[in-house]
């Protein structure tokens, strides 16, 4: 008999704050049964928001798949990511040479803009459920101490075979100032991350292997494998686990894997007369920085203004302090809309960051049988599509380039 229980607010308390855009403006359209009996598989990923899902896609096809959630599927931070999808990484080229090379460098770029392709593929594959579009990508300045920056990373870009363009105060053709900005045609794309996340949980091949309200309390190991102990007792016995909690990794008893930090986002009602050159993923790199891009409903989201996670739950006063912040900045972008224009959707969420800005994902250090699947960054998603190979290859004990830059044990 299939089980449920109505426990959607399970994931919103400790990581997660306000009201998150794409799960509260979206029908949520299946909900999974939760575990009530012992079972057996050959890989269990622990978290099913994107970085659990898109894991589960790929390797259900070879191997045989558990996934479990102690919540609703896509409702921890996934609900809450901007989705911005960038092919580059959160800092330029010049700052990341402390921590690769620069063939390094250049094989993360590719690899950014060989994951679009892959997002691409699967929408033409299984339809587009998910508000999904290619954008170009625009990463400027308006700030003179900011312009020499990213002038080295234009020519570091063009120089290494990257098609971008620069634009200029003089050449603007956004409804904002600049003082300039590098413009990439096909540099990335958006989509509304929770319903993504449903199609790649809908689509995978064990439909009847996915739990939901399933709280994995403990892990053991035993002569017969790993197991991992739900809230209610239920027993998994695996070969492998893989951890896709996100930034939440209390089963590991674990505080510091990686840097976490807050991001802050709002959204606008919507808005008829605003738009912008081929409405392009836009990010501005003065500290602190601001992202934002437009909604198929004509609203657009804005966020960044990160500070340090510290405190759970997040404080509300805080809070409230940078949604006013975000809203003053997205007015100076943009006065015309002052007086128009209301904050609709305000809500902030957990995201780990990591010093060559690449997710933690391959072995742990805890133990070989122990794999984590934690995309960090800004453009975490990004990096998460791209590296499922990895951890194929790592099943599979075959060799790849990237597992040395995605190492857990590198941090
Ligand atoms: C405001 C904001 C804006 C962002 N913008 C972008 C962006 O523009 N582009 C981009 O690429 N990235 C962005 N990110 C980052 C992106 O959201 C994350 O990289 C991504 O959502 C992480 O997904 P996840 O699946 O690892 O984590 P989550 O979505 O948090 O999923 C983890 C899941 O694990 C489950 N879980 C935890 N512990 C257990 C347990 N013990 N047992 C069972 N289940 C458990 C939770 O319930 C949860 O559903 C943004 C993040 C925030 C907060």
């Amino acid at each position: 008999m299939i089980k449920f229980t109505i426990n959607e607010n399970n994931n919103f308390m400790e990581y997660v704050k306000g009201k998150p855009y794409f799960c509260y403006s979206t029908e949520k359209v299946k909900q999974y049964k939760y575990l009530d009996c012992d079972i057996k598989c050959e890989v269990l990923i622990i978290g099913g928001g994107i970085d659990g899902a898109i894991a589960n896609y790929y390797l259900s096809k070879k191997f045989d798949v558990a996934l479990v959630d102690k919540g609703r599927i896509g409702m921890g931070c996934t609900s809450c990511a901007t989705a911005l999808l960038e092919y580059q990484l959160d800092d330029f080229a010049s700052d990341l040479n402390k921590y690769m090379t620069k063939d390094e460098i250049i094989m993360a770029y590719n690899m950014g803009l060989e994951a679009v392709q892959k997002i691409e593929k699967f929408i033409k594959k299984y339809g587009n459920n998910c508000e999904f579009a290619l954008r170009p990508t625009f990463l400027y300045t308006n700030s003179i101490f900011t312009v020499q920056k990213i002038k080295q990373e234009y020519y570091f870009r063009k120089n290494n075979g990257f098609d971008c363009k620069l634009y200029e105060s003089k050449n603007n053709p956004f409804p904002f100032p600049i003082k300039c900005g590098i413009y990439v045609e096909n540099g990335g794309c958006e989509f509304n991350p929770y319903l993504f996340t449903k199609m790649m949980i809908e689509n995978s091949n064990n439909q009847s292997k996915i739990f939901e309200n399933t709280n994995i309390k403990e892990l053991t190991k035993t002569h017969n494998g790993n197991v991992a102990i739900t809230n209610f007792g239920e027993k998994i016995v695996c070969k492998k686990i893989l951890i896709a909690t996100g930034f939440n990794w209390e089963v590991l008893n674990k505080s510091d894997l990686c840097d976490r930090f807050i991001t802050y986002s709002i959204v606008t009602s919507p808005i008829k007369e605003i738009s912008w050159k081929e409405k392009a993923l836009v990010h501005d790199a003065t500290s602190p920085y601001h992202y934002l891009r437009t909604l198929p409903d004509g609203r657009i989201i804005f966020g960044g203004e990160d500070s340090v996670f510290k405190e759970k739950p997040i404080s509300e006063s805080k809070c409230n302090k940078k949604y006013d912040k975000l809203a003053k900045d997205l007015f100076k972008l943009f006065p015309e809309m002052k007086g128009k224009v209301k904050i609709d959707y305000k809500f902030c969420g957990c995201f780990g960051t990591t010093s060559n800005n690449l997710g933690l994902i391959g072995e742990s250090k805890i133990d070989s049988d122990i794999l984590l699947f934690i995309s960090c960054g800004a453009n975490g998603i990004i990096n998460a599509m791209a590296v499922t190979s990895v951890i194929e290859d790592i099943l599979m004990k075959k060799d790849n380039p990237l597992i040395k830059l995605f190492s857990p044990k590198r941090e």
